[in-house]
């Protein structure tokens, strides 16, 4: 039998390098942190300023106690060293002040596969100091490369359709975030006719533009303006990207050529249409030699309902608008054939021509067999 050395340090019997498991965790900690820690972060966004720049926090709630722990997160990141990488560290706050932070950081693991876990605990003290971050400081001082603006042709643009763009605006803003720090837009100039844009980076404005332009099959001019100089004396411009959006929506009817159609989809730079003639299907795109040959012809609303009076064979059937009572005659071919007479279906009068709408009529998502 073997009795062990006494650890040099405490006099236990020893059991690694001639220490105890204490004096030796003691000797080998999981982790070094320095205390105080200092932070800098941005009052406006809450991004924390890290060698070479501002580093964004996205927080999923808008809480304010998780936007500290996210800020303290990324400090941690960097100013715990790991002398054992599997160690797992944790921390919790213990109180906060105004620039204050106290926390307690535990680090639990092996300090040596001989021993068994330990669990060590750091008081650390965290202030803060505020300031603006580079993003912050060019927002409120209007600084912008770039301006979209957005209207319709012919109508003014939807609530609905100003938040869709609204929402691809801030998609693509939190997809720039962090790689460009001038991925940020403010609105401003809206109007009923549309809105402007204000975008930090013209490279964020053209990822916009684009998206808009092919899920509105919008109609887009660019114009460039001279805004200043730069200190080598190299012209300063500033890009204006506006986007008219079609008349047409899903749902209303246009003409392509003389063909009376209802627009079902509209998006990823593809019209599809419906031949109210002869109830065929049709995609086109910008590119198409009919596109220029497109018109509006009425708006959705302009539908009527119908009900079917009679069917007779190798007569027309007869209609009644269901809101002014009038009778109109129609060619039975242009019916859906399992439209019996007591029904309602829905029509729209093109150029003093009545066409049926089908029955289960199916408006967007596109068509995706092309
Ligand atoms: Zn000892
Ligand atoms: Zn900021």
């Amino acid at each position: 039998m073997v009795l062990a050395a006494p650890c040099y340090i405490c006099g236990k019997p020893a059991v690694l390098d001639g220490l105890c498991a204490e004096c030796y965790d003691g000797a080998h900690p999981l982790v070094h942190v320095a205390s105080p820690l200092e932070i800098q972060t941005c009052k406006r966004c809450g991004s924390v300023k890290v060698p070479g720049g501002w580093k964004t926090i996205i927080l999923s709630s808008s809480e304010a106690d998780e936007l500290v722990k996210r800020q303290i997160d990324r400090l941690l990141s960097q100013q715990v060293e790991r002398m054992v990488k599997t160690a797992e560290v944790s921390y919790e706050i213990e109180n906060r002040l105004d620039r204050v932070v106290h926390i307690r950081l535990k680090a639990v693991g092996q300090s040596h596969p001989a021993l068994a876990p330990h669990e060590e605990e750091y008081p650390v003290e965290v202030r803060l100091s505020y300031s603006t971050c580079d993003t912050c400081g060019m927002i409120s001082g209007g600084y912008h490369e770039a301006i979209l603006q957005i209207r319709a042709d012919g109508r003014d643009v939807t609530e609905a359709e100003e938040q869709e763009m609204l929402d691809i605006v801030t998609r693509i803003a939190a997809k720039e975030y962090g790689r460009d720090s001038k991925a940020y837009a403010t609105e401003r100039d809206k109007t009923r006719k549309g809105f402007d844009l204000e975008l930090g980076s013209e490279h964020m404005c053209r990822l916009v533009a684009d998206e808009i332009q092919s899920a509105y099959l919008a109609e887009r001019k660019e114009n460039y303006k001279l805004v200043g100089q730069e200190k080598g004396g190299k012209r300063k411009y500033r890009v204006t990207i506006l986007l008219r959006l079609p008349r047409w929506t899903v749902g209303d009817f246009v003409k392509v050529g003389d063909k009376p159609c209802q627009v079902v989809a509209v998006g990823k730079g593809s019209l599809t249409c419906h031949d109210l003639a002869t109830g065929e299907r049709f995609t086109i795109t910008p590119k198409s030699s009919s596109w220029r040959l497109l018109a509006f012809a009425a708006p959705e609303s302009d539908k009527r309902q119908y009900q079917v009076l009679s069917r007779a064979y190798g007569q027309p059937a007869q209609l009644m608008d269901a809101r002014t009572f009038e009778m109109t005659d129609i060619n039975q071919e242009q019916l859906d054939p399992d439209l019996v007479p007591g029904e309602t279906a829905f029509f729209i009068i093109i150029d003093n021509k009545l066409y049926a709408l089908p029955k289960d009529h199916s408006l967007s998502p596109p068509a995706s067999s092309e």
